[in-house]
């Protein structure tokens, strides 16, 4: 516990992020940020200071969010990044609505890899808690994502045509650490995992303190 009463500092991170094409459209994806949400209620009940970032309300495009991010990451304890960031956007703003006989072919051009920026400049005590959805090779795509974003904790999801993660209802998921230990949660309520995951993100802190805490 420090002088001001609360225990961590945690940036937790969701929703989808938009991607405008012209004023009227834009990219997105079926995010909801229900288990952001979750995280950051779960957060504020174990007594955590929780300074939540939802898109696309607070910040809009991937670029928006992660100079955002870069703002307020030194100051954090713990990431959770379970925010939907669009892989790519059109690779052109039009600040006019564009003509339908215009829209046969988007260009897209892709977006920073927000946790691979930010880790740049992770330090020593910093958690970061990703979250991965994958349709095949679940293990794999997930620890591979734990590595190159550089994680100390990583919440795999699958998803396909008939398992649907989105919205507030149960779903299987897989928590793999970056010292390689694996724990599956089957048919988990996103609540009960949220609190799974700030518990396990406190540990790996605890473990881990910083000089100013
Ligand atoms: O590579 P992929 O998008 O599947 O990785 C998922 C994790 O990386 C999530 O925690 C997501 O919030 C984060 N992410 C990111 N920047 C991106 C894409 C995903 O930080 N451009």
């Amino acid at each position: 516990m420090n002088s001001g009463g609360y225990r961590l500092r945690y940036l937790i991170v969701y929703g989808p992020t938009q991607e405008p094409l012209d004023p009227v459209r834009y990219l997105t994806n079926r995010s909801t940020g229900t288990m952001g949400r979750l995280l950051a209620d779960a957060a504020e009940k174990r007594g955590h200071k929780v300074t939540r970032v939802e898109c696309p309300t607070h910040v809009r495009t991937a670029r928006e969010l992660l100079k955002k991010l870069q703002g307020l990451i030194g100051q954090q304890d713990v990431l959770i990044m379970a925010a939907a960031v669009c892989d790519v956007r059109p690779a052109a703003y039009t600040g006019s609505k564009i003509k339908k006989s215009q829209l046969s072919v988007v260009k897209f051009v892709k977006n920073p890899d927000i946790l691979k920026e930010l880790s740049i400049k992770k330090s020593k005590s910093q958690i970061f808690v990703g979250f991965a959805l994958e349709s095949i090779k679940l293990y794999q795509g997930a620890h591979n994502k734990l590595r190159s974003k550089k994680l100390d904790l990583i919440v795999a999801q699958k998803v396909s045509k008939n398992i649907d993660p989105f919205g507030n209802k149960p779903l299987d998921a897989l928590l793999i650490t970056a010292t390689g230990h694996r724990q599956a949660h089957p048919r988990i309520s996103k609540a009960s995992l949220a609190q799974i995951v700030i518990r396990k993100s406190e540990s790996l802190a605890l473990e881990n303190p910083s000089e100013n805490a």
